[in-house]
């Protein structure tokens, strides 16, 4: 499944998944669609303001990606993925194609936003990825807000850990002290294993930036880290070819670099950006056998997604062209 926007004449654009998986028409009840398309439009909104009044579109992607943190249906931030011990341990990454500034952090359990935290990781440090407790004291350090784990659980998350745990025949963890669902906790849907949100945008200026948050998958282990911190893998967004974030099973996505893999194609094998995403989410993930999806804007406003499971959420909004929104795979 792939759609595209046919205008090369956009001034700004955004594009924004909420996760990719087993996601069909009828899984989803009409409280839970309509929660999750209201959430969808709500971060495209946010970034799409900050881009219509001349922001950058790093500014874009981290504010975008803040509000889908923030909403417990998603797993990033509050409503993230439990590991086996019953924490949560959060990635992200962010990228700017202007610069190629990036900046990452993993593990981090006591952090808010930690896409904020990976933006400030550029602008406060002299590294690319910083990973668990010194993650998490850097991200105190530059004052961004911290939270109790009670924050960040729901309880839908907290019984897909307790069913993967039986499954692998685990030992199930204690309930986090305090822990209470968040408020929209009835509304997520168990979308399997994914979930993470990521953000792409091109401001008005022709500069790209790239974003994703991720808890993870369900259950994981031994300090686990998936692709969405990593770039190159998850997350890159370079002038001179786009922005692209990824969703799906993180070790699958590692090992083709997806994200980089589709700049290059548009760099160096001159291919469209969506040519460039269908091969590689169409053709080589799914030959590789993971599944999961991508969005991406270019340098010139263009916007793309592909995903190769029944489902992602998703929105794109740009300059003179509405808002969009999507869930399942028939939809444009
Ligand atoms: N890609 C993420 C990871 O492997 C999971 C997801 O997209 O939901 O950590």
């Amino acid at each position: 499944m792939s759609s595209r926007s046919d205008k090369s004449d956009i001034r700004w654009s955004l594009v924004a998944h909420g996760g990719a998986g087993a996601i069909a028409r009828g899984d989803l009840g009409p409280g839970q669609d309509a929660a999750y398309r209201e959430a969808m439009s709500a971060a495209a909104r946010t970034g799409g303001a900050i881009l219509s009044a001349g922001g950058s579109a790093m500014d874009a992607v981290e504010a975008a990606v803040r509000v889908l943190e923030d909403d417990p249906l998603f797993n990033a931030g509050r409503g993230a993925a439990f590991t086996a011990e019953g924490g949560n341990e959060l990635d992200a990454a962010v990228m700017d194609g202007a610069t190629l500034a990036a900046g990452a952090v993993a593990g981090l359990t006591t952090t808010r936003h930690p896409i904020s935290a990976a933006r400030a990781v550029i602008e406060g440090s002299n590294h690319v990825l910083l990973v668990g407790e010194g993650a998490d004291a850097f991200a105190r350090s530059r004052g961004l807000e911290q939270a109790d784990p009670a924050w960040f659980f729901t309880e839908r998350r907290w019984r897909s850990l307790e069913r993967a745990l039986d499954r692998a025949g685990l030992p199930r963890p204690q309930r986090p002290a305090g822990a209470q669902d968040a408020t929209q906790g009835a509304l997520v849907h168990e979308e399997g294993k994914y979930g993470t949100v990521g953000v792409v945008a091109c401001d008005a200026g022709g500069n790209v930036a790239a974003g994703t948050s991720t808890g993870g998958t369900n259950a994981k282990r031994w300090g686990r880290v998936g692709d969405s911190p990593l770039i190159g893998a998850g997350t890159y967004a370079a002038n001179a070819a786009g922005a692209v974030s990824c969703t799906g099973e993180g070790e699958y996505f590692i090992r083709l670099g997806v994200a980089h893999r589709i700049c290059a194609l548009v760099e160096y094998a001159g291919l469209s950006l969506q040519a460039a995403a269908d091969r590689v989410v169409q053709d080589e993930l799914t030959a590789l056998g993971g599944a999961g999806g991508i969005v991406a804007v270019g340098a010139d406003g263009r916007m793309a997604w592909s995903f190769n499971t029944s489902g992602m959420y998703r929105a794109r909004i740009a300059d003179g062209v509405p808002l969009t929104v999507g869930i399942y795979k028939d939809e444009d």
